[in-house]
């Protein structure tokens, strides 16, 4: 008998390669941008979350640099010992007023501030509410909740209708999470819909514009003002570290949920403040989304020629429904996937393969930025005509 505990582990690997799951790190040795060298080697990058190209801003470095100066490297604690500083609170009351929400709070990062957020709202006695294709961080939230968690089928909002119907009276608090746009999609969550649910059976509902925040809407605060829900009461959570160029996440929504939210969040109370830098690169990151709205202008510009070109000449190929910068082609295998991923990179292309377990089906996922030019989105669509 095999009696080595860890000896498992292996065998799992074993397993993870057999099946095309297995993945590793890509190490880039460049500054963030729509050029990136990728091992050495020069490619257009099409697998950024840095819409807005703000990761390598001057902007934000120069703030980054001069909250280091000011207040060193580290925040030392946690915001209720000894991590807090003027510049979180700064930042926190750009959110919110971008968010048009009374409050917001920061946290360490998106994923910590789903899973505190939902951890504090949600008990054993409630139910969650779950799309299907939700983030991980919600659904590790829902599970360390201890609540009961149902999934819906991805926006099915007669299948979450009926649900509600059936178990709602049965719990004491009830929450509806849901990503506001998908982010191994690209396509968006029926915001009103949800609203009008969570209305009528007495829900709360929690939105993570990760992919959203900078993005959508007039002023990019995200897919709350792109369907005209701006003020209604709902939790929205969200990320520093995509469009806003930095790191850490946030959540925005009435005075009474934030305050709520920095007493019981276990992952706000409990973890090290965001650091200086990150906090002053995310605030100057926020700034520029509010005073810069052509850096916005130009990202859908290239979104609306991609898709233009796409439909012009890539027929053959099957487009996940997609209204972001995110597009997904769909293809019938991890193995398949891999390769297209693999000739792409050849033809100085990065465009990730995005396999099971993450989706349910393996696809090329493309994310379109600010920064991207003509030649670089023709030069996509001129590697993929040859393989479709
Ligand atoms: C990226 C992402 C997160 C996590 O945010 P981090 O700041 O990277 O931890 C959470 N939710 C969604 C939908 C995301 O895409």
């Amino acid at each position: 008998m095999n009696n080595n505990p860890y000896s498992w582990i292996e065998e799992s690997l074993n397993t993870i390669h057999r099946a095309d799951w297995y993945r590793s790190v890509q190490t880039i040795n460049s500054p963030p941008g729509a050029v990136v060298f990728l091992s050495g080697q020069k490619m257009i990058n099409f697998a950024s979350n840095d819409y807005l190209g703000l990761a390598a801003d001057d902007n934000l470095k120069m703030s980054a640099i001069e909250a280091i100066r000011q207040f060193g490297t580290g925040s030392t604690g946690s915001r209720l010992l000894t991590g807090d500083r003027q510049l979180h609170r700064e930042l926190e009351q750009a959110i919110a007023s971008t968010k048009q929400t009374e409050d917001a709070v920061v946290f360490s990062s998106g994923y910590l501030a789903n899973v505190g957020t939902i951890t504090a709202l949600v008990g054993k006695r409630d139910i969650i509410f779950s799309d299907q294709y939700n983030h991980s961080s919600l659904k590790s939230g829902g599970i360390l909740s201890g609540g009961t968690v149902i999934e819906y089928p991805h926006c099915d909002m007669t299948v979450l209708g009926k649900k509600l119907q059936e178990e709602r009276q049965k719990y004491r608090r009830c929450l509806i999470v849901t990503d506001s746009v998908f982010s191994m999609d690209g396509d968006l969550c029926p915001l009103p819909n949800l609203l009008d649910l969570a209305e009528e059976f007495n829900s709360m509902l929690l939105i993570d514009e990760a992919h959203a925040t900078g993005v959508m809407g007039k002023s990019g605060a995200g897919c709350v003002e792109h369907f005209n829900c701006t003020g209604r009461e709902l939790i929205q959570i969200g990320t520093l570290s995509k469009a806003l160029g930095s790191l850490g996440g946030y959540a925005a929504g009435s005075s009474a949920l934030i305050d709520f939210l920095r007493n019981r969040a276990p992952s706000w109370i409990y973890s090290t403040a965001l650091s200086p830098a990150d906090t002053a690169a995310a605030l100057a990151g926020i700034n520029i989304v509010q005073k810069e709205p052509e850096r916005r202008k130009r990202l859908w510009e290239n979104v609306n020629y991609l898709q233009t070109v796409v439909k012009e000449n890539l027929g053959k190929l099957k487009i996940l429904p997609t209204q972001s910068p995110i597009l997904c082609f769909e293809l019938p295998d991890a193995g398949t996937a891999l390769e297209v991923g693999k000739y792409l990179r050849e033809e100085g292309i990065f465009a990730p393969a995005i396999r099971p377990p993450t989706v349910p089906t393996s696809r090329i996922r493309i994310t379109i930025m600010a920064t991207h030019n003509r030649e670089h989105i023709d030069k996509l669509v001129d590697s993929l005509q040859r393989i479709s």
